[in-house]
């Protein structure tokens, strides 16, 4: 699942193209019929921006493209009339570059982004908006901290893998309700989120604790890092337990 830092590089790679007008083709058959040619060929790429795990792309006379892109998704910058096998979603072209949209899965042509993407305060915002995340997380009390952090319309952007290595580095287990988990506690890990996604951003390649690192021993405290489903959405949860203790844990298989 490509998270925020992803989308951010993607919208970089994209700025090429801001300020021009853009010849707009959608190869694949499951984009040919949302009448994006009919509306955006030709028009100015005005600015392409990263929202939680959106991107936007606005156009002029205050079209807005969201693009999310689930697990499949991919946004390439190549240079104009590159060859390529397969039918993309959408193509934008401009001068030199043209932008690629290969497995879309969700594009949609509206005109106020932030109600289209029904989107939280975004972790990647310099600052973040912290006091709106706690707010929003607050509504939440009685669901797991860990399922509640993936949730768009609370914090935008956080995915499985900065969820689980966030909970990790503020020490807090991903299976504590949200009522049961403090202020200061909910700050830490939304700081640590967005510290570690924005090195991300930047680059950095920091050493994962948790995340995939089931079966093997936390580099903190040597217990064993677990893993389970959790939530609606199943989504594997990474954790510690000897030093992100607590909450409605799982049980071990085969243990009483
Ligand atoms: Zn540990």
């Amino acid at each position: 699942m490509p998270e925020g830092d992803t989308l951010q590089r993607a919208a970089q790679r994209l700025q090429v193209l801001a300020g021009q007008r853009v010849q707009v083709e959608t190869p694949h058959p499951r984009a040919a019929g949302k009448g994006l040619v009919e509306r955006l060929d030709g028009r100015t790429l005005e600015s392409v921006e990263a929202v939680g795990k959106n991107l936007l792309l606005r156009f002029e006379g205050g079209l807005v493209l969201r693009s999310h892109l689930r697990m499949i998704g991919r946004w390439r910058v190549e240079q104009r009339g590159a060859r390529r096998t397969g039918r993309p979603w959408l193509v934008l072209r401009g001068d030199e570059h043209e932008a690629v949209l290969w497995n879309g899965p969700v594009l949609e042509l509206g005109r106020d982004a932030r109600r289209i993407a029904h989107l939280g305060p975004d972790i990647l915002d310099s600052p973040p908006d912290l006091d709106v995340m706690l707010a929003r997380l607050r509504g939440e009390s009685s669901r797991a901290v860990g399922d509640a952090l993936l949730d768009q319309r609370l914090v935008a952007g956080i995915g499985n893998l900065w969820k689980a290595e966030a909970l990790w580095d503020a020490r807090v287990s991903p299976w504590r309700a949200v009522a049961d988990v403090s202020d200061e506690e909910l700050r830490t890990i939304l700081a640590a989120a967005h510290r570690l996604m924005k090195a991300s951003v930047e680059g950095a390649r920091p050493l994962r604790h948790v995340y995939r690192r089931a079966g093997r021993a936390c580099h903190r405290c040597g217990a064993v890092i677990r893993s389970h489903p959790q939530g609606e959405a199943a989504r594997t949860a990474y954790w510690c337990p000897g030093c992100q203790a607590g909450g409605r844990e799982p049980k071990v298989p085969g243990t009483a």
